[in-house]
């Protein structure tokens, strides 16, 4: 199967099994980017608690900054790695506010992908997938957000090699997806909502069928077109 027709069938699949993701609706820049260093080796339960917290306890992000570590620490204990992870947040923006003058990443509008994602990955702490969360969830840009499940899921499918790391996954990733949208020649918004409706829909498999340990493969909706299948525990008995 080619490319194309692969990219198409998986993302029919996914939304088939699993349900159209709901609208995209973009989320503030600086918002999104703290959000993402929450999510770090959590669940969306602890992460997305933890940022209620802190939107709780802080005005703006400003008066984050004013905040010493330890107590950002104290109050987003739920989402893990809390003292890490406020470092992380507490000098990504107070970094922003240094070049910017605020605390705003709303410069990037006017940058290309490549220099926007470089601003974000030269902040200490953002890595590849937060810088990626930024561009595809608060500025539409189409790059694909890859998360352990996504990397772990699109090896097993074998849409990328084995031997490649995050970074050159997003690329190779993003492409694969925007083939099938190459098909009607998509607007600017349709070539977002594929990167955004592949990256919601890869997770979902990755969490409920295409498991670190245990996979599902007897009733995997992918079965076909997966070059991993029935390597994990579970064997289709009925074709
Ligand atoms: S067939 Fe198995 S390895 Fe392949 S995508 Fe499905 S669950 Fe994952």
């Amino acid at each position: 199967m080619n490319t194309k027709l692969k990219a198409r069938s998986i993302l029919k699949l996914l939304n088939k099994a699993y349900g159209r993701p709901k609208p995209f609706r973009r989320s503030e820049p600086t918002d999104e980017l703290v959000r993402t260093v929450l999510s770090q080796n959590t669940n969306d339960r602890n992460s997305l608690a933890a940022f209620a917290v802190l939107k709780k306890n802080f005005q703006d992000w400003d008066a984050l900054l004013k905040t010493n570590t330890h107590q950002i620490a104290r109050l987003i204990k739920h989402a893990g790695l809390a003292d890490i992870k406020a470092k992380r947040i507490r000098a990504a923006l107070k970094e922003i506010k240094r070049r910017e003058g605020r605390i705003s990443l709303r410069r990037l509008k006017s940058l290309s992908i490549e220099n926007s994602l470089g601003y974000l990955r030269s902040l200490n702490g953002v890595g590849p997938k937060t810088a990626a969360c930024v561009l595809l969830f608060s500025f539409g840009r189409p790059v694909m957000p890859v998360d352990t499940h996504i990397f772990r899921v699109a090896k097993r499918l074998g849409l990328i090699d084995k031997k490649i790391d995050i970074e050159e996954a997003q690329e190779v990733l993003t492409d694969f997806t925007l083939r099938r949208g190459r098909l009607r020649r998509p607007s600017p918004e349709k070539t977002m909502n594929l990167i955004y409706e592949f990256h919601l829909g890869i997770i979902e498999h990755g969490r409920r069928t295409c498991k670190a340990h245990n996979l599902l493969c007897g009733t995997c909706v992918l079965y076909d077109l997966c070059r991993f299948k029935d390597k994990g525990h579970y064997k289709r008995t009925t074709r």
